[in-house]
């Protein structure tokens, strides 16, 4: 007989964004004619940037020829693609990475999930809360965490860290022993980012309890204010106590592309029972060559060209469409009486609901009286009940019309 892993029936129900369809495919079926926005999925709407676009056709062209197809790439990624992205994303931060600590992959998602794979089940887990499902999610399918408490909202074994009004959506250091702690900054949902001496704080606490900081910075390309530090390797000390992941999904258009990175120092070492160090760098390269085949050569030809000065002019063309739309969302909910926060240095906009309504609740209604799709900040986790998410990746038409509609059919 065929058994399962019952840690899988810990997982309530249906994934966020599953319910949300159900919810809208049964108002529309409803209501056939309504014309809805959608800003609820972190999807991107611009297409690739063409410099992009030529790198990735170019190289399908050199598939197609005998005297340079190339079959199974390197594991870790083409020495093209981490050359540039050295000398892009950290160089020019003084951030000196070597070839070696940055390993290509298909998506920030499988790599943030796939990540705690070569931690110990005994480790105890430190979530911001509302957070990116996917941390908590692939920690139950693992057995890290107890059961699921449907009336908290949240899983034991868990370390929660609120992210709420009271401390500007900034989580606190834990007051009880974790070992993993997973930052998001910029952060989805809340769309805030840390300053580099908050960001200090949690790199001392990492040093200081020989914990490790998981850092996904998959919205960096969005911070527009200087002093928000745009890597956690920019705080002294982060090599020896941090991973990094990136994603070219929202940086380029690379959400239905495929193209992500993960640095992982040399200098991060984790422990065995004996309480012997061992090399983070090395077990994933040891995880990767197992599990993962690398990504296809005109992907990351394509990502490659992201950095070249055309790619870079495009791409911030399109990071400056979508953060305007951020700008008149934000100030659009603040003159319609909302509180928000975010969508200054992140491509999301995190308001509380009015009158203390559900997050739910709140969805159901925006969407009748607005058709505006957007996120319930209870998909999030516990502290994200009683606000909403709204993405700025919509069309410029779209989201005009939806602050619009909140505007004057929210009452
Ligand atoms: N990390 C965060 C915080 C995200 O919001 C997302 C996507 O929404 C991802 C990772 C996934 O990125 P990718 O498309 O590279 O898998």
């Amino acid at each position: 007989m065929a058994k399962l892993n019952e840690n899988y029936l810990k997982l309530p129900g249906s994934y966020l964004f599953s319910e949300i369809a159900r919810r809208v495919n049964e108002f529309k079926s409803q209501h056939p004619n309504v014309d809805m926005i959608r800003l609820g999925i972190g999807d991107v709407t611009r297409p690739l940037a063409p410099a992009v676009v030529e790198a990735m056709k170019n190289a399908v062209d050199e598939m197609g020829k005998p005297e340079s197809f190339r079959g199974y790439g390197p594991e870790q990624g083409y020495d093209f693609l981490i050359e540039r992205i050295i000398a892009n994303d950290y160089r020019p931060r003084g951030i000196e990475l070597g070839k070696d600590e940055v390993f290509v992959s298909d998506g920030a998602k499988s790599d943030t999930a796939n990540f705690q794979e070569i931690f110990g089940l005994d480790n105890v887990m430190a979530v911001t809360d509302p957070v990116y499902p996917v941390y908590v999610d692939s920690n139950v399918m693992a057995g890290r965490t107890g059961m699921y408490d449907t009336e908290k909202g949240q899983y034991g074994k868990i370390v929660y860290l609120p992210c709420t009004e009271e401390n500007g959506m900034k989580p606190a250091l834990p007051t009880t022993p974790v070992d993993m702690i997973y930052l998001c900054f910029p952060n989805n949902p809340t769309g805030m980012t840390l300053t580099k001496e908050e960001l200090r704080l949690w790199v001392d606490y990492a040093r200081e309890n020989n914990a490790i900081i998981l850092f996904d910075s998959a919205y960096e390309a969005f911070i527009r204010e200087e002093e928000v530090p745009r890597s956690i390797y920019e705080v002294e000390g982060a090599r020896q106590v941090a991973v990094e992941f990136r994603s070219f999904s929202k940086t380029a258009g690379f959400t239905g592309t495929r193209c992500a990175y993960t640095v992982v120092p040399k200098d991060v070492l984790v422990y065995d029972s004996q309480g012997q160090g061992h090399s983070l760098n090395k077990l994933w390269l040891r995880r990767q060559t197992t599990k993962f085949n690398g990504v296809s050569y005109p992907v990351q030809a394509a990502a490659a060209a992201v950095y070249s000065e055309e790619g870079k002019k495009q791409i911030r063309a399109t990071i400056d469409y979508y953060m305007e739309n951020a700008r008149i969302i934000r100030e659009g909910l603040k003159e319609a009486g909302f509180k928000v926060f975010g969508g200054v240095n992140a491509p999301y906009i995190w308001m509380k609901t009015p009158h203390n309504m559900g997050s739910w609740e709140f969805f159901d209604k925006l969407m009748a009286e607005a058709h505006v799709v957007g996120t319930p900040g209870a998909g999030f986790g516990a502290n994200g009940e009683g606000y909403f998410r709204l993405t700025a990746f919509g069309t410029r038409e779209n989201t005009e019309k939806a602050i619009e509609r909140i505007k004057t059919r929210m009452k």
